[in-house]
């Protein structure tokens, strides 16, 4: 991801997209689909793979990175949590993704660790992943010291607080901050975010790593991460989920038409896009801005966000370049 950045034209914008593995056959055959349609038509710099925590999805999320990867030509970045499984399950993670030619993983904790719960569930505690991966940052060192710079490694951040005394986790930008350092410091090739829609607070936390005397963060892409927005029940209850702040002129706009499906939709493109010109307005600090997207698998919301905001690279197997990498291979 990081060399594909670094061979952008001086200024070029880029996006990316996140996918998850449907639980069935007939969604995984659907999705497929509308991933060549996507591949061909939007051309992602490259596309992301979640993970269920706990390795849940271990098996599903490598057949679709195979699928990105590999039929599509996509470069592709598979997310791996490392917290409540099987210690050899991220072995064979790493190894798999290595052989299907994966360069991307995206570090992670995934939920915090439960010891007990897994050693009633029968885990041999001796393989439990909880005892040598409590964070994030204790995966970025073990994939460092295990492949060296074979990996592209992206983690997590957070832009915005919250103050839900229900959640048993603090969420503050600045109590993370030591820890995203310790992350940065470890080797982490690129930072991704959150979703969020209050770009003011956004801008305020890249400032503040940019800035940041440590200079850990000077040059590192920070890839701000946007949800389109599907509907208005999908949005709100995402929004309580990951605690993202739906600024007052937002949430009026949608309140407006929330009774109507369409409308919503075309609301929520004119707010996405804005987000995203908003943003671009501004100097990243690196010479190449990104936008990572939240797709929820669904392709029309995106697709118009990504037009309207000219982030479509220019199609080069049609212009005649050989040099085509995003769409390689694909029947484009
Ligand atoms: P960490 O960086 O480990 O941080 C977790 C918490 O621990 C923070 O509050 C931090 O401040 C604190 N902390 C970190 N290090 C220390 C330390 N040394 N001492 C004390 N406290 C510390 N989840 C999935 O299950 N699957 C996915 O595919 C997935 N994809 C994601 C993609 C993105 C872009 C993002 C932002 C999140 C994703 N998540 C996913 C969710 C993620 O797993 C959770 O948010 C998780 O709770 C925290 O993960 P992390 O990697 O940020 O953890």
């Amino acid at each position: 991801i990081t060399d594909r950045i670094a061979a952008l034209p001086p200024g070029a914008a880029y996006f990316s997209l996140e996918f998850f593995p449907p639980k069935t056959q007939m969604g995984f055959a659907n999705l497929q689909a509308r991933l060549e349609r996507m591949a061909r038509a939007l051309r992602p710099l490259f596309v992301t793979v979640t993970w269920g925590a706990g390795g849940s999805t271990a098996a599903k999320s490598l057949e679709l990175a195979e699928l990105c990867q590999r039929q599509l030509g996509l470069t592709t970045c598979l997310h791996l949590t490392c917290t409540n499984m099987d210690r050899t399950l991220i072995d064979e993670a790493l190894e798999q993704a290595k052989a299907l030619g994966i360069r991307n993983i995206l570090a992670l904790r995934g939920d915090p660790p439960r010891s007990e719960e897994y050693r009633e569930e029968g885990l041999a505690a001796e393989n439990d992943s909880n005892r040598e991966f409590q964070w994030a940052i204790d995966l970025v060192r073990y994939i460092k010291k295990q492949h060296r710079n074979y990996f592209c490694v992206g983690v997590a951040a957070y832009p915005e607080g919250h103050s839900d005394q229900s959640h048993p986790e603090h969420q503050d930008p600045l109590f993370d901050l030591p820890f995203l350092i310790e992350k940065a410091k470890a080797g982490a090739d690129f930072i991704m975010t959150q979703l969020f829609f209050d770009v003011e607070a956004y801008k305020k936390y890249e400032a503040m790593l940019r800035n940041h005397e440590s200079g850990v963060f000077k040059d590192i892409p920070i890839i701000p991460g946007l949800m389109p927005i599907q509907s208005y029940q999908i949005l709100r209850r995402t929004t309580k989920l990951s605690h993202a702040k739906l600024p007052q002129e937002m949430l009026a706009r949608l309140d407006a038409v929330k009774g109507d499906d369409e409308a919503v939709k075309r609301v929520g493109i004119d707010i996405l896009s804005e987000i995203v010109e908003d943003i671009q307005a501004t100097s990243g600090g690196g010479s190449h801005r990104g936008y990572h997207f939240y797709t929820l698998n669904l392709e029309k919301a995106v697709s118009h966000i990504v037009e309207r905001c000219s982030l479509i690279p220019p199609d080069e197997e049609e212009e005649g370049n050989d040099e085509a990498v995003i769409v390689d291979g694909s029947s484009g």
